[in-house]
C-alpha cells in the first residue's frame, strides 16, 4: 500500500509520527514537506551560527505518546530532555514546586508549601483540585476558564501566579476566552496524574534534532521516503486512490494523511467535497500568536534556574539556553497569546524584555544581540466548545492529522503526535 503524508511537522509529529508508525510496520510511506527544515512549527532556526528554535518549547511528563515515539525512533528522552519537578517560580514573588512525594501528595504539599500565597489561598487551591478530581475534571457545559476559576474562588494570587500562567502557556489563549474544559483536561493529566506526569521536560537539543531528525533516519531505514522542499498544491480523488499535484508533476497514492497546519487545509482540499465540513470548522477558528525573544548576553550570564517566570510586564517565561542547549549567555523569553507586546516593533520588544529582566536580575550586563521570532498564528485559539475536525473524514482513505484535530488537548506537540498515531492506526485497520 502506498501512503502519502503531507507535512513533516515535528514534532511532526503529526505527519512524521504517523509515517514512523507505518514505516515500522513495513508500508511504503512518502512524506512531502514544503520546507527545507523538518519540524514545522517546532523546528530549528539557524541564526548567528547558532541553532535557535522557532520557539522555546516545553513538554510535560504526561506527553506519553511523544515520549513513546521518541524512544521508538531512538531519540532517548533521558538524554534529550531535562526532567524537572513541576515548578512555577517568579523570583521575589512566588515559588511553587511539586514535593518529592507520590501523587496526589506531591501537588497538595507543593501547594501548601508555596511561597507568595496566603494560607487561605493555599487551602483554596487544594480544595479546587480535590473538587475537580471528584468530578473527574469534567464540566457539563464548557465555559470560559476565567469564569470557571471565579466560580471556585480561584482569584487573586492563585489566578495571577498559578492558573493564568498555566492556562496561557498550555492553551495559548487568554484566560477569559480559553476553554475551561480543555484547561481541566491539561490539569487532569499533568497536575492530577502521577508525579512523573507533572514533571516539566525542557529540550536539551534544538527541536529538529529532538525528534524529526531521529524520526527521518528511522523512516528512511525502514524504506520510507522524505521529500523536502516539495509543496503539495492540491489533492485530487481518483477512481482508485488520490493524486497529489505538485509543481514537478503528480503522484498517485492509495492513502493520504494530511498533516498540514489548519490554515493550509482549505487550499489543499478544495477539490474534495467530502472535506467541506472540516474546512468549515477550521474556517471558524481564531488564532493566537507566540513571540520568542532571544537575547544574547555575555557568556557568563545565567538565570538562577533553567526557567523562571516574570510578572507584571509583557514577559511571561524566560529560559536559560546556556543551561539547556549549551548556548552560554543566551536567554529566551516567551510571550504566549495576544497582548500589548504585539504593538511594539522587534527592537522595542527586545528592549522591553531586557528592561523587565533587569528589574528582576539587577546587574545584568547589556545584551550583545537579539532576535525576535514572532509566530503570529502559532496555534488556534482554544475557545470553549470549539468544534475541531476528526482524524476520520467522510472520504475513505483520507485522514487528517495535526494539533488542531479533535482531541482532549490544546495545540501541543502531544496533540499533534496523538493525531498522527491515530491516522496510522486507521490505515492499519482499513480493509
Ligand atoms: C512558538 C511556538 C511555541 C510553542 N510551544 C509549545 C510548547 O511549549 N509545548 C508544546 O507542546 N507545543 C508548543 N507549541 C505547539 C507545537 O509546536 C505545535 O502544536 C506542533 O508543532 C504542531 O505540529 P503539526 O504537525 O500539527 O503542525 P506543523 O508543525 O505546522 O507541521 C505542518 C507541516 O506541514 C508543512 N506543509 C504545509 N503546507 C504544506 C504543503 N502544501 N505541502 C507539504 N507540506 C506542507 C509545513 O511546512 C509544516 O512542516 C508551540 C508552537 C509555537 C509556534
Amino acid at each position: 500500500m502506498k501512503v502519502a503524508v503531507i507535512g513533516a511537522g515535528y514534532a511532526g509529529y503529526a505527519g512524521l509520527a504517523a509515517a514512523v508508525e507505518l514505516a515500522s510496520r513495513g508500508m511504503s510511506v512518502t512524506v512531502f514537506e514544503a520546507a527545507r527544515e523538518l519540524g514545522g512549527r517546532a523546528r530549528r532556526v539557524d541564526y548567528h551560527g547558532m541553532a535557535l528554535d522557532n520557539g522555546q518549547h516545553i513538554l510535560l511528563g504526561a506527553y506519553r505518546e511523544t515520549l513513546r515515539l521518541m524512544r521508538m525512533v531512538g531519540a532517548d528522552p533521558a538524554e534529550l530532555l531535562l526532567r524537572l519537578p513541576l515548578q512555577l517560580v517568579i523570583p521575589g514573588r512566588f515559588h511553587l514546586q511539586a514535593a518529592p512525594l507520590p501523587a496526589p501528595l506531591h501537588l497538595a504539599f507543593g501547594l501548601l508549601a508555596a511561597r507568595g500565597l496566603t494560607w487561605g489561598e493555599r487551602l483554596s487551591a487544594v480544595r479546587f483540585m480535590s473538587a475537580m478530581q471528584r468530578r473527574n475534571f469534567r464540566l457539563g457545559n464548557d465555559i470560559g476558564a476565567d469564569k470557571m476559576l471565579a466560580m471556585h474562588e480561584q482569584t487573586g494570587n492563585l489566578r495571577r501566579y498559578i492558573w493564568e500562567p498555566l492556562c496561557v502557556a498550555a492553551l495559548n489563549t487568554p484566560l477569559d476566552t480559553a476553554s475551561a474544559q480543555v484547561f481541566l483536561n491539561v490539569l487532569r493529566d499533568s497536575l492530577a496524574g502521577s508525579r512523573e506526569d507533572s514533571d516539566m521536560l525542557l529540550p536539551l537539543a534544538n527541536l529538529t534534532h529532538l525528534f524529526p531528525e531521529h524520526a527521518a533516519a528511522f523512516i528512511e531505514s525502514h524504506g520510507g521516503k522524505i521529500i523536502h522542499s516539495q509543496t503539495v498544491l492540491a489533492v485530487k480523488a481518483e477512481a482508485a486512490g488520490f493524486s497529489l499535484e505538485m509543481r514537478s508533476g503528480s503522484k498517485n497514492f492509495d492513502q493520504v494523511i494530511c498533516a498540514v497546519p489548519p490554515q493550509r487545509l482549505a487550499a489543499l482540499t478544495a477539490s474534495l467535497p467530502e472535506l467541506a465540513e472540516a474546512r468549515a470548522q477550521v474556517g471558524r477558528f481564531g488564532y493566537q500568536p507566540i513571540y520568542s525573544v532571544f537575547l544574547q548576553y555575555p557568556a557568563a550570564t545565567c538565570l538562577p534556574r533553567p526557567m523562571i517566570g516574570l510578572y507584571g510586564g509583557v514577559t511571561q517565561w524566560v529560559f536559560d539556553r546556556g543551561q539547556l542547549n549549551h548556548e552560554a549567555g543566551l536567554l529566551c523569553a516567551v510571550i504566549s497569546a495576544e497582548g500589548p507586546h504585539q504593538a511594539l516593533d522587534h527592537d522595542d520588544l527586545a528592549q522591553r524584555v531586557d528592561d523587565e529582566l533587569r528589574a528582576t536580575l539587577p546587574g545584568l550586563p547589556q545584551p550583545l544581540w537579539h532576535k525576535v521570532i514572532a509566530e503570529k498564528r502559532a496555534t488556534f485559539a482554544c475557545s470553549p466548545s470549539l468544534e475541531r475536525p476528526g482524524q476520520v473524514t467522510p472520504l475513505p482513505n483520507f485522514t487528517l492529522a495535526g494539533d488542531y484535530t479533535a482531541g482532549d488537548y490544546p495545540a501541543t506537540l502531544e496533540s499533534a503526535v496523538r493525531s498522527g498515531v491515530k491516522c496510522a492506526q486507521l490505515i492499519l485497520e482499513s480493509p
